[in-house]
């Protein structure tokens, strides 16, 4: 099991697998890695992955860039190790060539990003016009049943935070026979102008919620109502860095012990297993909370 030096157990790994993407969101924070064409190959994914599931790291999360780009994203699955949960997030326009493939492949579930449900807003966002692309996305998704499929909304100050009980609506279509899809509201990192400080919302929820899940991950908590479950991701909440459970690998092979720092970075690139093991223990070594009691 790896464990660092604050006793935070490393149970999730977030791999990117690209830093090329088809959508420009204003407020990207590209999983805090600098643009790469390096790579890495299946192989170099599948032996990465295989010492994390060895080291006891339980679920993998595929991102990017924008994971589905990739040509051999099905053969990526395909060669992962048997994690408890293997997920991609994505931003959804390629989701619905592919949801069934993948899930074939061992895909568990997705996170699909989707800020908003209005097209104007849709693409002062991301900059293109593809909102019908991914609504087709999460429908494809949901008859692969890559459940629980989570909407990513990051709530944007001006511009998508009236759109929260909307996109609950939205989200609750799919709940008729369980929660199926969960609205996952996350603060904006980085971008002061558009920061929207979620905590009245989750007092709200936490007032008419009839089921709490506090989860592992960064603590965070999901709240289930009649056939509606949302959950907050708040990296700006004290609980959030002392309850993380997560490691990243950026798309050119490198650990990444933080989201928020780039000092501390350790390569995989050209390693043999057992050097991968040492890396990877090394780096987790390294691991501090970004914030310690905010
Ligand atoms: N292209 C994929 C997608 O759109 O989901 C995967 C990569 S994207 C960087 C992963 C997630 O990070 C998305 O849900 C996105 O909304 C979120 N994200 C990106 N920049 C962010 C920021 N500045 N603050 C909070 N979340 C952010």
């Amino acid at each position: 099991m790896l464990v660092d030096r604050y006793g935070r157990v490393i149970r999730h790994l977030r791999i990117s697998v690209t830093s090329k993407c088809n959508l420009k969101c204003i407020y990207c924070h590209m999983e805090g890695e600098l643009p790469s064409d390096d790579e890495m190959s299946v192989e170099e994914i599948a032996r990465i992955c295989k010492a994390f599931y060895d080291l006891g790291v339980e679920k993998v999360k595929i991102t990017g860039g924008e994971p589905l780009l990739r040509r051999d994203i099905v053969d990526i699955v395909q060669n992962l190790p048997p994690f408890r949960e293997i997920s991609i997030v994505t931003n959804g326009t390629l989701l619905s060539k592919l949801s069934h493939d993948l899930k074939e492949a061992g895909l568990n579930r997705v996170n699909v990003s989707l800020d908003t449900l209005n097209e104007t807003k849709y693409k002062l966002i991301t900059g293109k016009n593809m909102l019908k692309n991914v609504i087709e996305g999460i429908y494809a998704a949901c008859d692969a049943e890559l459940f629980p499929i989570k909407l990513n909304m990051v709530v944007l100050r001006g511009i998508n935070d009236d759109e929260v009980e909307d996109l609950l609506e939205f989200a609750s279509k799919f709940n008729k026979d369980g929660i199926n899809v969960i609205l996952q509201l996350i603060e904006v990192v980085n971008m002061p102008d558009y920061y929207v400080d979620l905590s009245e919302l989750e007092s709200k929820f936490s007032k008419i919620a009839e089921k709490v899940i506090v989860r592992g991950l960064h603590s965070r908590r999901q709240y289930i109502f009649k056939n509606k479950a949302v959950e907050f991701v708040r990296p700006f909440h004290g609980e959030f860095c002392m309850h993380c459970t997560r490691i990243r690998v950026t798309s050119d092979g490198k650990i990444k012990p933080c989201l928020l720092r780039n000092d501390n970075l350790i390569s995989l690139r050209g390693l043999s297993y057992d050097e991968t093991i040492e890396a990877i223990k090394k780096a987790v070594a390294l691991r501090e909370p970004f914030f310690k009691n905010a």
